[in-house]
């Protein structure tokens, strides 16, 4: 055993409310395939029940607990391996996508559910695992989703899993909705962690309205409240709910001195974070959604849900009593806030879960048991997209190139991008970019006006060197530069770039390119030449991946996408074409952003002949798009749509499962 020190918070542990429950639940555990855990925030599910798991013996195998979020799950293993007393890694290890903390000793396994799934496409009866943890289910992320119907799914077929039968599936959720995940599983033991918590006064402060609903104003006037808070209440620390980045967070602060905590939605079941006597709300979240306006996931600033918004309250009761401030007021809580959120996976593209669920032998993804099924149409647009980048044929099946693609942590159209690359030999020009897709934003924007004019400048130097104005090999130029640089740390400073961000491209690069490496030794991997110059075959390469994101100039500065919503979009201030729009015709971009304008971000012109052969791939299967024959007068030519849409449909997903 790894043992760095006595088990390190032996003078927590037993005061947390689960202590008292601890023999009944490795119990229940022992007598149930499934059991759903419910509890308070902070009561110790996550971070207790994988222990008591450990101590009662672990014959059957590792511990597995998924998270949603990768910052959860690095600091819950790090809390746990403290107070094992064990050495990060070793028998308390983490595991996140492109950052892998777990060695062969490893028991106790914290993991995103994304993780998770990647690790059933390898095995799909989990045959190292004893216990799978799905904590924060509630919080209803996509994969973990997924995951519920696939445990079900799995266990249902004990026969020929017969592994899968003596898996022991825990799912771990706040108080909401254990009913509905007990009566998912069969009417599974739900085991109830019995807490204790303060009374929270609940203010609402009416600073916006529904004016503000776009999310536009609230900053301003949760700055303001926390410096009221802050003046006029006694002491206790604060716990700010934003939309923001998460910071470190843990530290106390000095005596006399208040701690604000500037957090989103994560802190309001995920972590614990002590010392929190008030909550101010800003009552709006940033979450990923379908727009069809624009046709794929956008990152959106919403209003929260009313049940949200009791957890975020409730993080002021933990250890004394509390105080919430919601900026909004009553009218904006009855109007504008849902009861629940709609669970992502039911508004987020469906493109790598579906491809997933095909290449796990799930060939019918419409009837497959989802806690919440999304609608039918998303499915179909799902498999729409596969085909259209070849990751299944007219079938329904996967192909050898969506095997291929399933692989690779990265969205669908950057994969294929670097497949392209990979067969045409060209493939150490796209890794980097795609590592670098990868990561947060390396471009520091300083708030200084004259050094936001400084580290334009210098920007703009690098994209002059990179040749061609074009945001993707602006960002190859630097990874290159940095990675050549005798001090990459200080020619990140020197060129206002964020270190840290390239730092981690560099990994990334380097797992992604293991990847990579291993399906170019399989025997079938197809190579090509090309006739062309450099710049050509790394742009005609991006369009494999982004012939999806194609937009031609329309009026002035504005471009319409290709995609059949026909969309008008602008070029992002922060791109290195922008201001130089009158120059193009065509090009790709890599996302969206919408504000009051739609704009697009990573752009690279690029000549009509390269994509001219890919468009018609979008369109081929248009004529299933279903969302138009649900009105009353369906004319014929939607009738023929609605017609060809049911052939597709039944070869797509409604065989019979060929498994
Ligand atoms: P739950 O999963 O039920 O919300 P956790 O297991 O995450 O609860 O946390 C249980 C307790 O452990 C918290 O109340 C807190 O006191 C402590 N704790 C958890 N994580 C940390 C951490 N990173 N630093 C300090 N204390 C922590
Ligand atoms: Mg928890």
């Amino acid at each position: 055993l790894s043992r760095t020190s006595r088990p390190a918070a032996a003078e927590n542990m037993p005061r947390l409310p689960i202590y008292q429950q601890k023999e009944r639940l490795v119990e229940a555990v022992r007598c149930n395939a499934f059991l759903v855990v419910t509890g308070e925030t902070g009561s110790g599910k996550t971070t207790q029940l994988p222990q008591y798991l450990f101590q009662a013996g672990r014959e059957g195998g590792k511990i597995g607990v998924t998270q949603p979020r990768r910052v959860a799950a690095i600091t819950v293993a790090q809390r746990v391996s403290h107070e094992m007393g064990f050495t990060l890694g070793r028998e308390v290890g983490y595991q996140v996508r492109f950052d892998d903390c777990t060695s062969k000793d490893t028991v106790i396994k914290y993991m995103t559910d994304g993780c998770m799934l990647r690790e059933i496409l390898a095995d799909p009866g989990l045959t190292q695992y004893g216990v799978v943890i799905l904590d924060e289910a509630h919080e209803r992320s996509l994969n973990t989703d997924v995951l519920l119907g696939l445990m079900k799914k799995n266990h249902c077929r004990g026969g020929s899993h017969s592994r899968s039968s003596s898996l022991k599936v825990i799912v771990m959720s706040a108080t909401l909705e254990t009913e509905k995940l007990s009566a998912f599983f069969g009417r599974c033991p739900v085991f109830t962690i019995p807490g204790r918590t303060f009374p929270v006064s609940e203010q609402f402060c009416n600073l916006i309205g529904p004016k503000d609903i776009d999310g536009s104003g609230y900053v301003k006037e949760v700055v303001n409240m926390v410096l009221d808070v802050h003046t006029s209440e006694t002491a206790g620390d604060i716990l700010v709910f934003l939309t923001d980045q998460q910071r470190q967070i843990f530290q106390p602060p000095p005596a006399g001195v208040r701690k604000c905590v500037v957090a989103t939605n994560i802190a309001a079941t995920s972590l614990t974070i002590s010392g929190i006597r008030y909550v101010v709300d800003s009552g709006f979240v940033k979450q990923l959604a379908h727009n069809s306006r624009v046709g794929m996931d956008v990152l959106e600033i919403v209003p929260i849900s009313k049940s949200e918004a009791e957890q975020r309250a409730g993080r002021a009761g933990r250890t004394s009593e509390g105080k919430c401030f919601r900026i909004y007021g009553r009218e904006f809580w009855e109007k504008y806030m849902p009861d629940y959120m709609v669970p992502e996976i039911q508004r987020t593209s469906l493109t790598s879960v579906i491809l997933t669920l095909k290449c796990l032998g799930v060939h019918d993804v419409i009837r497959f048991p989802y806690l919440d099924a999304p609608e039918e149409r998303f499915i179909l647009s799902a498999l729409k997209q596969l085909y259209q980048f070849d990751a299944i044929d007219r079938r329904g099946h996967v192909t050898e190139l969506g095997r291929q693609m399933v692989q690779f942590p990265l969205p669908l159209g950057l994969t294929r991008v670097l497949l392209r690359a990979a067969a045409l030999g060209c493939e150490e020009l796209m890794l980097p970019i795609a590592a670098m897709l990868s990561v947060e934003n390396v471009f520091i924007r300083p708030g200084h006006p004259e050094k936001q004019k400084e580290a334009e400048t210098k920007h703009r130097e690098i994209a002059s060197d990179a040749g061609k104005n074009n945001d993707f090999t602006m960002m190859l130029s630097v990874f290159e530069k940095c990675k050549s640089s005798e001090s990459p740390s200080s020619w990140c400073r020197e060129n206002w770039i964020h270190w840290r961000a390239v730092k981690s491209a560099f990994s990334v690069e380097s797992q992604l390119s293991e990847i990579l490496l291993r399906i170019k030794q399989q025997r079938d991997f197809s190579t090509e030449e090309f006739e062309g110059s450099q710049s050509e075959l790394f742009r005609q390469c991006l369009c494999s991946g982004y012939f999806t994101n194609v937009a031609r100039r329309s009026i002035g500065k504005s471009f319409c996408t290709m995609d059949g919503h026909g969309s008008t979009v602008h070029i992002h201030p922060s791109s290195a074409l922008f201001g130089e729009e009158s120059q193009l015709d065509w090009i790709i971009f890599h996302d969206v952003l919408v504000t009051s304008r739609m704009y697009v971000r990573t752009v690279c012109p690029i000549r009509y002949e390269w994509v001219k052969d890919l468009l018609p791939k979008l369109h081929e299967v248009d004529a299933y798009e279903l969302s138009n024959v649900a009105r009353e007068e369906v004319t014929e030519e939607e009738v023929a749509k609605w017609e060809s849409k049911e052939a597709f449909k039944r070869q797509m997903g409604d065989q019979c499962d060929s498994s």
